[in-house]
């Protein structure tokens, strides 16, 4: 993500950020132009209130275009469905911005086909699967809840579990669908992840079953992205979303890696990386390279401060291979 500031006051703000701490300016974020704008004067999203949308909208009275692509969410009566929904929508107008930002296509519902999300709080003890079915992302909102996610992470023996981690994820299987599945002979797909003919329920019955042989990591992103070859995909494209942010953040903070001190050659000069402002001006070895130096030195960080790694993950040859293959998919998809 880009930095933004105050246009009154010039002083550092959020992507989020709905005022300016330092002058008290209204602010709102055009997706048109990437920019943190003054609110006077502009159409502002309808949500602003309910949700904290901060996005300028097409018009008065309606939705901004991140917004728009919710088709289903809870009544405002429910508080607990509100705020779930509140940091929902925060992590998807992030994703909908770095989609725009990558000039991937979206092309909001009509008519049965395109991009919608529904954001479902489960009631009574129903069940919401979070998921992706023919370009409808369902979103099961107890996932806001930071207990609950958390609970299922450790449960299901994950290293990192987010929202914006879910929204990334689905929307891969979306770019599955508009990308890959019958624009292009899929044998340089099924190479990679695999053929994805194989029945895809009894693969996940499978996984939430015996688990994946202990070789995995050497060839999958996740333990998740054994169970199926759109899985495999779908978790690829996430963490090729994940590093593109993050490198993009980076550059526009100004971190550069200089390596280690102190220490000896060839450790030291074998550890460093600058940013990357657009990573499709670079090739995926390139990203990679530069990646490896920010997770050496960031994972240090949050180990300071007795957190997690920022990226728990080891990127493989195979799985470099998977990451390039989407990279080449992204470069070439400009809306
Ligand atoms: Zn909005
Ligand atoms: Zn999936």
């Amino acid at each position: 993500m880009r930095v933004f500031a105050c246009p009154q006051s010039v002083t550092w703000v959020e992507f989020e950020d709905k005022g300016c701490l330092q002058c008290g300016a209204e602010l709102a974020y055009d997706p048109e132009t990437d920019e943190i704008v003054l609110a006077e004067g502009r159409s502002l999203c309808v949500y602003r209130v309910g949700i904290g949308c901060n996005w300028v909208s097409p018009g008065y009275g309606s939705p901004c275009r991140s917004c728009a692509l919710t088709t289903a969410r809870p009544e405002g009566d429910d508080p607990l469905a509100m705020s779930q929904l509140t940091v929902a929508e925060f992590a998807k107008r992030r994703l909908i911005r770095q989609l725009l930002h990558l000039t991937l296509p979206i092309d909001p519902r009509r008519g049965g086909t395109g991009l919608a999300f529904e954001m479902l709080a489960p009631r009574n003890g129903e069940q919401v699967l979070t998921g992706h079915a023919d370009g409808v992302i369902t979103i099961n909102l107890s996932e806001s809840n930071d207990p609950h996610r958390e609970g299922l992470r450790i449960q299901l023996g994950e290293p990192y579990r987010t929202m914006l981690g879910h929204v990334r994820h689905e929307i891969g299987h979306y770019y599955w669908q508009v990308l890959v599945d019958g624009k292009a002979p899929l044998d340089s797909f099924r190479r990679l992840f695999g053929d994805e003919r194989q029945d895809y329920g009894k693969a996940l019955d499978a996984h939430y079953g015996d688990g994946a042989d202990e070789d995995w990591a050497l060839t999958h992103i996740s333990h998740y992205a054994t169970t199926h070859p759109w899985e495999d995909f779908a978790e690829s494209f996430a963490h090729y979303l994940h590093i593109a942010d993050a490198l993009e953040t980076a550059a526009a903070v100004g971190i550069h890696v200089a390596g280690p001190h102190g220490v000896p050659e060839p450790l030291a000069g074998s550890i460093h990386a600058s940013g990357a402002t657009d990573v499709a001006e670079l090739s995926m070895s390139e990203v990679l390279g530069r990646w490896h130096g920010f997770t050496l030195a960031l994972n240090s960080v949050n180990r300071s401060m007795g957190k997690d790694d920022l990226y728990p993950f080891v990127i493989t040859a195979e799985i470099a291979r998977k990451l390039d293959y989407v990279h080449e998919l992204v470069r070439d998809a400009v809306a």
